[in-house]
Formats: C-alpha cells, sequence, structure tokens
C-alpha cells in the first residue's frame, strides 16, 4: 500500500496524522471518564465518546497488510467511521472536495449580545 507518487519512501511506516500531536481523542481519554459520571449522556452521545477513543487504534480492530513494493509487514488500524469523529469526519470531508476539485476558506466570525436575548429577540417594545 505504497504511494506510487514516492517510491523512494513507503507510506506504511508513515506516523499518524499530522499536525500539534493533541487530538480529541486525547482529551476524551484523559477526561472522559470524570464527564460521563458527573453527566447524564445519551446513548448515542456515549457511543461517539467510545468511538473516538477508540478510532485507530487496536480497540477497534486492525488489518495486517503487507507492502505490494518493499515486502514489509505493516498494520492498519480501523476507523470508527462515527459522524462525530473528527479523524473520520476530515478524512471524508477531505474527499467530498477532492471529488469535487473544491477548494473553501472558512472563516469564524463571533458577536457579544449585551442585552437581553429574549427581549432582543422580540425586538423593539411598543408603547
Ligand atoms: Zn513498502
Ligand atoms: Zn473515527
Amino acid at each position: 500500500m505504497c504511494a506510487r507518487a514516492r517510491p523512494a519512501a513507503c507510506c506504511h511506516g508513515a506516523a499518524g496524522s499530522p499536525g500539534c500531536g493533541l487530538e480529541l481523542a486525547d482529551i476524551v481519554r484523559a477526561a472522559g471518564a470524570a464527564y460521563c459520571a458527573g453527566h447524564h449522556l445519551a446513548g448515542v452521545q456515549r457511543r461517539a465518546l467510545a468511538d473516538i477513543t477508540a478510532c485507530r487504534t487496536a480497540a477497534a480492530g486492525a488489518t495486517h497488510l503487507r507492502c505490494g513494493s518493499c515486502g514489509a509487514d505493516f498494520v492498519r488500524y480501523h476507523s470508527c467511521g462515527n459522524r462525530h469523529c473528527p479523524k473520520c469526519q476530515t478524512l471524508a470531508k477531505e474527499r467530498w472536495l477532492a471529488a469535487r476539485n473544491v477548494s473553501i476558506t472558512l472563516r469564524h466570525f463571533g458577536w457579544e449580545v449585551r442585552e437581553d436575548p429574549v427581549k432582543w429577540l422580540k425586538g423593539p417594545s411598543v408603547g
């Protein structure tokens, strides 16, 4: 399963996702049990936390593969596929964008409502 565009270096030995190294799964592993103990979570929420923690680890299962180029044996850990998992959804998003040859820039805007939000939504009072 090597990248044919990079014949000098096989991709099967590459580390996990790039970036800062801290993932949502790390936070869930560190604080998930305490959070669950102090909050009532629906089954789908508990399932999402369990899936996010297990995604691409031995807990999610693995497939043993042999590289077609160099013959090395390696393990590919399975994805959880949960729609709340950022690892799985990032991949799905990148595939969706690549299939449509789309490049987007997201900008995040925020503002502060200083008035009572209910009063603000009702609009100005008459008379
Ligand atoms: Zn290889
Ligand atoms: Zn996942």
